[in-house]
């Protein structure tokens, strides 16, 4: 559990999450003690492996355990960890017992609970050493109120912050491998999406706006239902090929990108916008060629991936199932308009001067009007 944050707004957020993520898997009693969610199934048809799985992928869960459920005595607690633990157990060489007891009546108290139950797996399992200080693997025991639960050493969970306590960010979610990775690091610290594409059609084909919609379907795993805005760009981008010189094209197109995306942060309560620049990984992502873009947006601008070699993105974009996704061969809009000899270390007043005779105002507002917004159910 966080400090510093308010704790019962933390708790009502990831109690919410994970509500919503277990309700497709069965019915569940979902609730909170002692910054521990419970998950516990209500009918014998519940998908158990589901509902664990997705455990796994809610922001704000350090780490997740399956437990099993028995009488509370310790031969049925033993006898459960040697069953249900029995692979584990198996497969190790030390182990310690750790126990809770919740029940206070419960006739044993934690230290001689363990020492029972520790010494009946012992018995059990006779290769296994008893090590209280490094073992391999924890039995844990839990004496609760209507019942007592064993588990193993919890997985990893997603970790980060419920969805939504930071507050709410517009994300420029391309056809990319990077913008995923970005869009979901940021999810990860407690924002509420806001993805934005920009769609150039017909230099862009109806294919490559879907792969963007598949990717924002896979974030809904972690991020929730989302509403993805896509922005018609193909008259901005064209407006800029007459108008201005080509040097140029890629800085003037991001610029128009960041002022758009900011124009509905303002519409949508959003506080920053999320990037998956990468210093130095093209032309347009130089230090000084990132001044010119974001010199037209005065909120945050939040890059997560930008000290991260490709290689490190992609092993994010694998763990995150966005990577096959991204790698299917559909053009996005910046390769169409690219320029054959960007400049990678502009001057702002020269890219003002060379996008003067573009009525930007009116080119932006244009777009906006014309934005389709695609609702994403997780
Ligand atoms: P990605 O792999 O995410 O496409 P990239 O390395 O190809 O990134 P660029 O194409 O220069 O880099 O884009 C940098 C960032 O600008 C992207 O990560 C994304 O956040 C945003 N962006 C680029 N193109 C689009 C688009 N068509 N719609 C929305 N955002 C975009
Ligand atoms: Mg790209």
């Amino acid at each position: 559990m966080l400090k510093g944050l308010n704790r019962r707004n933390f708790e009502d957020r990831l109690l919410r999450d994970v509500r919503r993520r277990v309700s497709t898997f069965g019915t569940f009693s979902v609730y909170a003690k002692q910054s521990t969610v419970y998950v516990e199934p209500q009918e014998a048809s519940c998908d158990m492996d589901g509902a664990y799985d997705a455990m796994k992928t809610v922001f704000g869960v350090v780490g997740v355990n399956r437990a099993k459920a028995c009488a509370k005595d310790v031969d049925a607690i033993t006898e459960a960890a040697r069953i249900y633990l029995e692979n584990t157990l198996l497969a190790a060489r030390s182990f310690k017992v750790e126990s809770k007891r919740a029940d206070k009546t419960f006739p044993l108290n934690s230290i001689q609970l363990s020492q029972e139950v520790g010494g009946a797996l012992h018995d059990a399992f006779p290769h296994l050493a008893v090590d209280v200080h490094h073992p391999e693997i924890t039995v844990h025991v839990e004496v609760r109120e209507a019942a007592a639960y064993v588990h193993a050493d919890p997985e990893p969970g997603a970790g980060g912050l419920p969805l939504g306590i930071s507050g709410r960010a517009v994300t420029l979610l391309s056809g990319g491998i990077d913008s995923p990775v970005s869009s979901y690091m940021i999810a990860k610290r407690g924002i509420e999406l806001i993805p934005v594409h920009f769609f150039s059609y017909p230099y862009t084909s109806p294919e490559a706006k879907e792969k963007v919609l598949e990717l924002a379907r896979i974030l809904t795993r972690y991020c929730g239902r989302m509403t993805v805005h896509v922005v018609p760009f193909t008259e901005i981008q064209e407006e800029i090929r007459k108008q201005c010189p080509e040097e140029y094209f890629t800085l003037i197109m991001r610029r128009f990108m960041m002022r758009i995306a900011a124009a509905i942060a303002e519409q949508t309560g959003s506080k920053a916008v999320v990037t998956g620049e990468s210093l130095g990984q093209v032309a347009s992502q130089t230090m000084e060629a990132l001044r010119v873009t974001e010199a037209v947006c005065d909120l945050p601008v939040l890059r997560p991936v930008i000290g991260m070699d490709k290689e490190e993105i992609i092993r994010v974009a694998r763990k995150i199932g966005t990577f096959e996704t991204s790698i299917l061969p559909y053009e996005d809009c910046c390769t169409v308009f690219t320029p054959r000899h960007p400049r990678t270390r502009p001057r702002l007043p020269d890219v003002e001067r060379a996008e003067a005779k573009l009525d930007v105002e009116t080119l932006v507002q244009a777009a906006l009007g014309k934005t389709e917004r695609i609702a994403l159910d997780s």
